[in-house]
């Protein structure tokens, strides 16, 4: 590849995992070198000179890029998980999937009031999962200053649901 970019690392699994439904798998991007570290570095890019205190991942794959992002700015890195998986006292925040209800969850000490915090994951859709997230950073006090993901679903109109919130919203690629 003559100058990639981080799109074209992105593998599209079709009927995954259901049918229909065309999965945007960011397994390919994060096993090439090159693809991974431009992944990091743009999804820095934004931030640069601005104070963060903590990185919050969403399951699971904002794991993955959180922890790099957190390394490279030297904040902590803080997890936000699905219900019962974390092993302390928790706070929980319910939100809608397109059939149902999920739980995200994170430790009730893991942020002090006054924090400024950006959250990573790699793929925004409706926002319900980012929302989630949002949310329970505020409940333990925190300032969310930012929501980055490699990926924007735009039809899906996860980005407009952040920005209506007043939430800036940081994107490296987007599929329809
Ligand atoms: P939302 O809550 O509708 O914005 O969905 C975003 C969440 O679903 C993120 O945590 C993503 O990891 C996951 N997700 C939804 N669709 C895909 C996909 O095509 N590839 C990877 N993750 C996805």
């Amino acid at each position: 590849m003559n100058n990639p970019n981080v799109r074209d690392y992105i593998r599209t699994i079709a009927d995954f995992p259901h049918e229909g439904i065309m999965f945007r798998d960011v397994t390919t991007l994060f096993a090439d070198a090159r693809g991974f570290r431009m992944a990091i570095d743009q999804l820095l890019h934004p931030y640069a000179g601005v104070r963060i205190d903590k990185v919050v991942g969403l399951e699971a794959r904002g794991f993955i890029l959180g922890g790099a992002v957190a390394h490279q700015m030297s904040t902590g890195f803080v997890p936000v998980r699905k219900k019962g998986k974390l092993p302390g006292p928790v706070i929980s925040e319910a939100y809608q999937l397109e059939y149902g209800e999920a739980v995200m969850e994170i430790h009730d000490d893991a942020l002090k009031a006054g924090e400024r915090v950006l959250i990573v994951d790699d793929l925004l859709a409706t926002g319900g999962t980012a929302e989630a997230g949002i949310a329970l950073c505020r409940r333990l006090g925190a300032e969310v200053i930012g929501c980055a993901f490699v990926i924007d679903l735009p039809e899906l109109g996860g980005r407009a649901r952040l920005e209506a919130m007043g939430m800036p919203v940081h994107t490296l690629c987007a599929f329809d």
